[in-house]
């Protein structure tokens, strides 16, 4: 060990208890699956419970609580009472938050530092956020009533599972609608504890019910006849799908996909900051996010400069341990996304690109990628144009700025954008030219749940959070 390396800073898993086996949480209890799968620790392949695969008929048992909860008790409740409810799971996702933390970077593999102080703290923003609009809905410009659907089904993936989660189920409580919601099959637990939660504030039985399970038990909840509306976040073939067996069933829908933003460093930017930031747009949870700043378009002049100081600073990304709050790059999620992604990087290799990564010894046990860039990519190249979802940037260069933005806009993704410069009109003018939901000037991977969020073209339609996102869960609301 050198002098100036840092000590082991390991947090305590003592604060969870995971169950052996979980079942599915319907009408407010949690009742017993019959088939199971394992849910495993990314980091060190360790079995972590038993989750169960839901069956047809426990998704209708879930829709007919959801419904019955619906017409019953929601829909009937003044909305002041229904956003004390929202307060109460803010406030105790909050006191639990180092629970929920530890669950999360336990079953998704993601720093400790980032469940803690991003994912968990974001969670019950949204709640708070959403609780406020509750009993103010008719002054957020929907109509003097503005109604809810009525039963919602909600499909997330599991890159932030928590944290999407509460972007699906705070928007959905406070319009009216109850919900059955289905989390990714490998990243459960924070779901299930989120149950509890449910419980604990004493939320009306079957106003959110959890299924759990595989594609199946998400096309079930597509199907199904007794839902209203379809909101998913995914990927791009599945939200396809979704689109298609959506079509003609009246359902309303909406479709948070997958991206390929561009992160443009123009040549008056501040160097620092820029070399900051692409670390940011890229390494943040292992590159796990639909919004990451993917494809790097530096200007020409400025190449050698900021790639070099890229590397000085990838250098000391500390990989490994999730637990450990000095971790910066955690585990990749699942064996399926490491195969993803290394298939991905060797078409890069293939095609021409040229990769670099820093000195970095991987842990033997789990699925690991170490962080990576590729130089000298072109358009045409698959990881270029390819979400790969992991720590893998591919660097493009530009010449004139008219240049950066075809570039950027030539993807049929178009969720998030990054523009590096000191000269705001440059910034203006780049920001209104680009084709993406997001766009971040001089920062990367801000959010807020008072800031719509969502994609054109591939990346989706509608928006998450904010007023625009309250829209997607109230009848016409979509349109306005
Ligand atoms: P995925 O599409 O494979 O799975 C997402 C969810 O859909 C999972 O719960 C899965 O079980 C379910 N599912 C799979 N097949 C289904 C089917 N036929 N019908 C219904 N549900 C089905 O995506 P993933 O690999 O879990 O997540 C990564 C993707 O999510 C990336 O493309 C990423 O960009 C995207 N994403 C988008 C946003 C956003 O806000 N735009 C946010 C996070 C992730």
């Amino acid at each position: 060990m050198s002098a100036f390396e840092y000590a082991p800073a390991p947090e305590s898993r003592a604060v969870v208890s995971i169950e052996p086996e979980y079942g599915l949480f319907i009408n407010g209890k949690f009742v017993k699956g019959k088939k199971h799968f394992p849910s495993i620790n990314p980091a060190t392949g360790e079995k972590l419970s038993n989750i169960t695969q839901a069956s047809n008929a426990d998704v209708d048992k879930a829709v007919l609580a959801a419904r019955s909860a619906y017409q019953k008790t929601w829909s009937k409740m003044a909305p002041a009472q229904r956003a004390k409810y929202l307060y109460r799971i803010a406030r105790i996702l909050q006191e639990r938050a180092r629970e929920f933390a530890v669950l999360e970077t336990l079953d998704n593999g993601k720093p400790i530092r980032e469940s803690r102080d991003v994912d968990v703290p974001l969670a019950a923003a949204h709640f708070f956020y959403h609780a406020g609009w509750a009993d103010k809905l008719q002054h957020a410009g929907f109509g003097s009533a503005p109604k809810p659907h009525g039963v919602v089904g909600q499909i997330i993936p599991w890159n932030f599972p928590l944290l999407m989660l509460a972007w699906k189920i705070a928007p959905a409580l406070a319009t009216g609608n109850t919900v059955v919601l289905k989390p990714a099959e490998s990243t459960s637990l924070t779901a299930l504890l989120f149950a509890q939660v449910c419980q604990q504030a004493e939320l009306p039985a079957g106003v959110v019910n959890i299924v759990t399970g595989d594609g199946a038990v998400g096309a079930a909840l597509v199907n199904h006849p007794g839902i209203d509306k379809i909101a998913f976040t995914g990927s791009t073939d599945v939200g396809k799908i979704i689109a298609r067996s959506v079509a003609h069933s009246g359902k309303s829908l909406t479709l948070e996909l997958g991206g390929k933003g561009a992160n443009i460093v123009f040549e008056d930017a501040a160097i620092d900051e820029a070399v900051e930031g692409i670390v940011n747009g890229i390494f943040f949870n292992q590159g796990h996010v639909c919004c990451a700043g993917s494809r790097l378009l530096i200007q020409e002049g400025i190449h050698d400069e900021v790639v070099g100081k890229l590397k000085v600073r990838m250098a000391k990304i500390r990989v490994g341990d999730p637990m450990d709050k000095n971790t910066d790059l955690g585990a990749i999620n699942s064996a399926e996304q490491l195969m993803k992604i290394n298939e991905l990087v060797d078409y890069g290799k293939k095609e021409g690109g040229e990769i670099w990564s820093p000195q970095c010894t991987l842990p033997s046990k789990g699925f690991w990628f170490a962080p990576t860039i590729f130089s000298g990519v072109t358009q045409a190249h698959r990881i270029a144009r390819e979400e790969i979802f992991g720590p893998v940037l591919s660097i493009l260069t530009f010449r004139t700025p008219q240049e950066a933005i075809e570039k950027a806009n030539n993807t049929p993704f178009g969720l998030s954008a990054g523009i590096w410069s000191e000269k705001g009109s440059r910034t203006l003018w780049a920001s209104n030219q680009l084709k993406a939901g997001v766009i971040w000037a001089n920062t990367f991977n801000k959010f807020d749940p008072a800031s719509p969020f969502g994609g054109y073209k591939e990346s989706g339609w509608g928006r998450e959070g904010g007023r625009h996102g309250l829209g997607s869960y109230i009848k016409g609301g979509d349109h306005e």
